[in-house]
């Protein structure tokens, strides 16, 4: 996908607001549009990969996962948190840029819808 039409690369860049969180020089963490939790905050590395299956660097996946864990204890979600991942179209990805959500602050069901 263009750059310039990629929403998260848009987001990214500077050229769409949006409520950042935390970020190094890798990634950034924004509170989702449309929170499904109390928080609801995704993770987004800066460089532009469609989905996971896109991302062939198990060290930028790895440490990707170690900043949720990060931002995580930055919104105090001590009691625990669910990560996701969704990827295509049947697991309901709608962005497609890598992001892990992170969802917290109230207790989660299984199975995911
Ligand atoms: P996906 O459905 O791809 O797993 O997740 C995309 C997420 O991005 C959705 O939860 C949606 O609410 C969020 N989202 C879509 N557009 C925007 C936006 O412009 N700003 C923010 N902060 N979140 C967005
Ligand atoms: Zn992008």
């Amino acid at each position: 996908m263009e750059k310039n039409s990629c929403i998260f690369c848009r987001i990214i860049q500077g050229q769409l607001s949006s409520n950042i969180v935390w970020q190094d020089d890798s990634a950034i963490a924004i509170r989702d549009l449309n929170p499904q939790a109390p928080s609801h905050i995704l993770v987004i590395p800066r460089e532009h990969m469609s989905d996971i299956t896109e991302c062939k660097d198990s060290q930028i996946l790895g440490s990707l996962f170690h900043k949720t864990s990060i931002v995580a204890a930055q919104e105090g979600l001590n009691k625990g948190f669910r990560i996701v991942v969704n990827t295509g179209s049947d697991g309901g990805q709608t962005v497609a840029h890598l992001h892990i959500h992170v969802l917290g602050g109230r207790a989660m069901s299984w199975p995911p819808g």
